[in-house]
């Protein structure tokens, strides 16, 4: 079974905007070359080569192989579909094969820019450090929130896909970590404390503004990430075990889009963003892969104002942020409960044909990509 890891590269500001010209650079040919693609109807690689191969390479300044594999991640976008001229963010994935890129053990990775080869440090963390022995073909090099990654894929050990007969609806909160369906709480007051408690400290070491203040922020900074990143592994493992333990599918909200969510408030955001749960959903769908237990993502839309009774749906369902009234016939929960499994009953709804995708795939891949298809949103 295949894997993608996200590895993030740890560049130094100038490195940083090196990778970012490169980047830009790539798919700004990539533009170029889809517009030629598209006026000469040219879908087959070779003859594309030869069109546009020097034109790109001297007036992008790609390398031989970057140009490469610019007309390549081209072409396949434009195959993909024939009657429009693709279009590529200046910020959008750029693929690395052996040519330009070259592992220097787990700590670090050499990668070819427009400024020369750099080599970068990079984060494995201890628990993909196995697996980054194994590493298969090309990368890509991703620019996210403001922060370098390569999204590496890796051979996995396969799990034979548990035979799921119910649903673990998994909410994740606000107010806690998270609230799964059985009623557990992944309790966020530890968390709470300690980023309350760094906030100050970092409040005061920022107005002091000295030399040796900095390097105290940078050294909190750490130990902040090193704390969350704890607790993440510690709460995912916990609720692939309970997976495991009852035959459970796992679902998950799809949040894609939480930045622009309007059920979070603007008050919330930064706890709910800076808590990491992207972290957080990405332990989940690891482990649950390694573990063949399928996740599936639903249509987060409403499922904090629905009634898990009797799916009466209103915003005055909420009186308070933490609890849960319906208006219509009276029951009342934790808010966050009330959401798990309003997420559960989502999923039931469709689980016979859900277990028969996942058990037909054998193993789920990461992140739930086929599952996402055939779920709503
Ligand atoms: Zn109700």
């Amino acid at each position: 079974m295949m894997q993608t890891l996200m590895v993030k590269v740890e560049a130094a500001p100038e490195q940083a905007e090196a990778l970012h010209e490169t980047m830009h650079q790539f798919n700004a040919a990539c533009n170029d070359i889809a517009k030629t693609a598209f006026e000469l109807r040219l879908a087959n690689k070779i003859e594309l080569q030869k069109t546009v191969y020097y034109r790109i390479r001297a007036q992008y300044n790609l390398s031989a192989q970057m140009a490469v594999r610019a007309i390549s991640k081209t072409v396949e976008a434009y195959k993909r579909d024939k009657s429009i001229q693709v279009e590529f963010d200046l910020d959008g994935a750029m693929p690395y094969d052996q040519r330009i890129m070259s592992w220097k053990g787990l700590d670090r990775v050499s990668l070819l820019t427009l400024k020369g080869r750099l080599v970068l440090p990079i984060r494995v963390g201890e628990y993909y450090s196995d697996r980054m022995n194994r590493p298969r073909g090309q990368v890509d090099l991703i620019f996210r929130n403001k922060t370098f990654y390569l999204a590496v894929v890796v051979d996995a050990p396969d799990a034979s896909p548990i035979d799921a007969t119910a649903v673990l609806g998994i909410d994740l909160g606000v107010k806690n970590i998270a609230v799964d369906s059985t009623g557990e709480v992944f309790s966020g007051d530890a968390i709470e404390k300690t980023r309350r408690k760094i906030d100050t400290i970092k409040a005061d070491l920022q107005q002091c503004g000295t030399k040796s203040a900095k390097r105290h922020l940078k050294k909190i900074g750490k130990h902040e990430s090193r704390f969350r990143r704890d607790v993440n592994h510690c709460t995912s493992k916990k609720m692939v075990v309970k997976a495991i333990d009852t035959s459970s599918i796992i679902a998950l909200e799809d949040l894609s889009g939480i930045g622009k969510r309007t059920t979070v408030k603007k008050s919330q955001r930064r706890k709910h963003l800076s808590w990491g749960f992207g972290q957080l959903r990405q332990f989940i769908e690891y482990k649950a892969t390694n573990a063949g237990v399928p996740v599936v993502y639903i249509n987060p839309a409403y499922t904090s104002q629905e009634c898990h009774v009797c799916h009466h749906i209103s915003e005055s369902n909420r009186p308070t942020r933490d609890d849960f009234v319906c208006t219509c016939c009276g029951s009342s929960a934790d808010a966050d409960y009330n959401a798990a499994l309003n997420i559960r009953a989502r999923v039931e709804a469709n689980l016979p044909i859900v277990a028969r995708i996942f058990a037909q795939l054998q193993a789920p891949n990461i992140g739930g990509a086929h599952a996402r298809q055939f779920i709503g949103g």
